[in-house]
């Protein structure tokens, strides 16, 4: 009886295993999920068609669709002395070139957010130092520096260097011409925007900058208006679209190809 019972628990293991009891479940079918509904043409925009402008035969000429400030020519079409009288400063192989008490000169379009090409030398002739050698400035929007010196072997404090934020904001690099020798910003600018209800901002002008190719400033935020003397403001007065200035530091700087892009 004991052997019959053996052999009954083999066969059954034997039939069980062989497959005619257990049965393999049947694969179930994919369960679509929301990447697998998608088709590609659903992530696709077509309208409106990208605005086409021209590009410049260089990188330093300006695109269609830019303004130009200055091309070599009248300084009088775009700029404006600070009293609202013409500017004095003087025009030389086609460069603009900031005189010994001759003051800022500011454009007469005002803007808010923008593209800004600029290019600027420095004497060759080299005078003074730190904050007295080729000493001029980009101001954005009236209030926020960007810094112009000889930084070409001539230390200062490094957050009032060429490529500065003024005061704020060191530049990443050094990446300096020689005195004489013509240098690019290519300063990328969104403006601040402002809390309804108070003087504080609701966004801080932030301002990206490179300089002969190389970036110096990666978007950085502002804490307030340029300040020589003290900290920048947290709390200042609303603005909207203002100019841009051109600092007469009482070293003769020299600026040429000027034009920008109102984004
Ligand atoms: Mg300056």
């Amino acid at each position: 009886m004991k052997k019959l019972l053996i052999i009954g628990f083999m066969l059954f293991s034997y039939i069980y295993s062989s497959g005619q009891v257990q049965q393999k479940a049947p694969t179930p079918p994919p369960i679509p999920s929301g990447p697998e509904l998608m088709k590609p043409e659903m992530t696709e925009i077509w309208y409106p068609e990208v605005k086409i402008i021209q590009p410049g035969a260089t990188n330093r000429d300006a695109p269609s669709d830019a303004i130009v400030l200055f091309d070599g020519t009248d300084i009088n079409k775009e700029w404006i002395g600070m009293d609202g009288k013409p500017s004095i400063w003087t025009i030389k192989d086609g460069a603009l070139i900031s005189t010994k008490g001759s003051g800022y000169i500011k454009s007469k379009r005002v803007f808010s957010d923008f593209q800004l090409h600029i290019e600027w030398k420095t004497p060759s002739e080299v005078s003074g130092f730190s904050q007295g050698r080729g000493n001029s400035g980009v101001f954005l929007q009236e209030l926020y520096e960007v810094q112009v010196l000889d930084s070409y072997d001539n230390r200062t404090y490094r957050n009032g260097q060429a490529g500065a934020m003024y005061k704020q904001y060191a530049p990443l690099v050094n990446v300096c011409r020689k005195p004489g020798e013509w240098q690019t910003y290519d300063i990328i600018y969104t403006a601040p925007r402002f809390s309804k209800d108070s003087l504080t901002y609701f966004t801080p002008p932030r301002v990206t900058v490179i300089q002969n190719g190389v970036l110096v400033q990666n978007n950085v935020s502002l804490r307030g208006p340029t300040q020589y003397i003290g900290m920048p403001e947290y709390t200042i007065k609303k603005h909207g679209p203002l100019s841009i200035l051109l600092q007469d530091h009482g070293n003769p700087v020299a600026y040429r190809n000027i034009w920008i892009r109102d984004l």
